[in-house]
């Protein structure tokens, strides 16, 4: 077998669009690769990827392999995780990089124990090692206390990454790549799932993931009225998003797809204000990536002012009604 080389990022497509994850692989896997002295490929895999190709390759990609087949319509383990497993044995590269997401947590350790070799999931960080060139997996152990890097001489190296965690190139639509068809000549009838149903979940205002803004509440909100209240308006007002940790969600206050966590969604907006929240490790691990994190708690001693750039000690039902109304006037200027 020739030499591994390379790194290879699985990409993925939602809604007809390259996913934002894909955008975050071709970030960090360009670095991995140009310090390796390697190309960079990614893979498309889908039924009509159409333009999207060469979106990748102003994204960072030298070369993307499309794979797309009316068979790979919707995302079935078997036939992506065969695909891609052919793709790899003939490309052999040396790093192979996928997402944290539903997708990449699935398809990862299966295609990590089809090619013999090791997967560290969720890295928060990646490097290569000048010296023996591996690659540096580092990520967060113990409920988020503590941060673990990981080294692996097996080939090829496999990571995961966190969603948000990796920060995409800037697109620049002059950038030239090859873009090459793959077809892996899968077995239809070796594919054994199926697609039943597929449930789309409706979300009102912009997505928490993506918001530049996330208004968090904590359990010290008090109830569910707040959070439809208070917190909806002044997310409105900065064009953002209502979070919460843990005990509102399990308390029925709000959804559970608002949670931020270990458990819950990884965040990293612009803006992060974080209202009647401790700030458990459980809780930060979803969102210290915030560019701006301000916190408002009446404990002046809470964990959350340990990540803050701003902090207020005080009741949030005195100081939020306050804030609002700066917020109003700044907005209106
Ligand atoms: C395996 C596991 C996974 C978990 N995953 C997650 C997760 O994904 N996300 C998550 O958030 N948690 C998670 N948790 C739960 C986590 O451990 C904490 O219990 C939770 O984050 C605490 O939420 P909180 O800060 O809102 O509540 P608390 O810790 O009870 O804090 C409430 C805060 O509100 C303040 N406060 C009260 N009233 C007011 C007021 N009027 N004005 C201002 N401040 C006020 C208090 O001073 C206090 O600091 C997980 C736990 C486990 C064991």
């Amino acid at each position: 077998m020739s030499e591994n080389k390379g790194v290879l990022i699985v990409g993925e497509l939602l809604e007809g669009k390259l996913a934002s994850i894909t955008g975050e692989l071709l970030g960090i896997g360009r670095k991995l690769a140009d310090s390796l002295g390697q190309n960079l490929s990614a893979v498309l895999i889908g039924s009509g990827v159409g333009d999207l190709a060469n979106e990748a390759v102003a994204l960072g990609a030298d070369k993307v392999y499309v794979i797309d087949n009316p068979m790979f319509k919707d995302y079935l383990t078997d036939a992506y995780v065969g695909a891609l497993e052919k793709l790899v044995k003939e490309t052999n590269p040396e790093i192979v990089l996928l997402g944290q997401t539903a997708t990449g947590r699935d398809l990862g350790p299966r295609l990590g124990f089809r090619l013999g070799t090791g997967v560290t999931l969720d890295c928060v960080a990646l490097a290569i090692d000048p010296e023996t060139k591996l690659m540096q997996k580092t990520k967060p152990v113990y409920g988020g206390n503590a941060l673990a890097m990981y080294v692996g001489e097996d080939r090829p190296q496999m990571a995961t990454i966190r969603v948000k965690s990796m920060e995409p190139l800037p697109k620049d639509a002059s950038r030239k790549g090859e873009v090459k068809a793959f077809d892996p000549a899968l077995d239809a009838s070796k594919v054994r799932g199926k697609m039943v149903n597929r449930v789309k979940e409706e979300v009102a205002g912009i997505k928490l993931e993506d918001a530049a803004v996330v208004i968090c509440g904590g359990r010290g909100m008090g109830g569910p009225d707040p959070f439809k209240t208070v917190l909806a308006d002044l997310a409105k007002m900065l064009n953002g998003a209502v979070g919460a940790t843990r005990p509102p969600c399990d308390s029925g206050w709000v959804p559970t797809i608002n949670q931020i966590g270990l458990t819950g969604k990884i965040v990293a907006p612009t803006l992060y204000i974080g209202i009647a929240l401790s700030g458990s490790s459980q809780h930060l691990a979803g969102m210290t990536g915030s560019k701006n994190i301000v916190a408002i708690n009446k404990d002046g001693e809470a964990n959350i002012f340990g990540v803050s750039h701003f902090g207020v000690v005080g009741d949030y039902k005195k100081v939020l009604p306050a804030f609002v109304a700066k917020c109003k006037e700044l907005v209106a200027k």
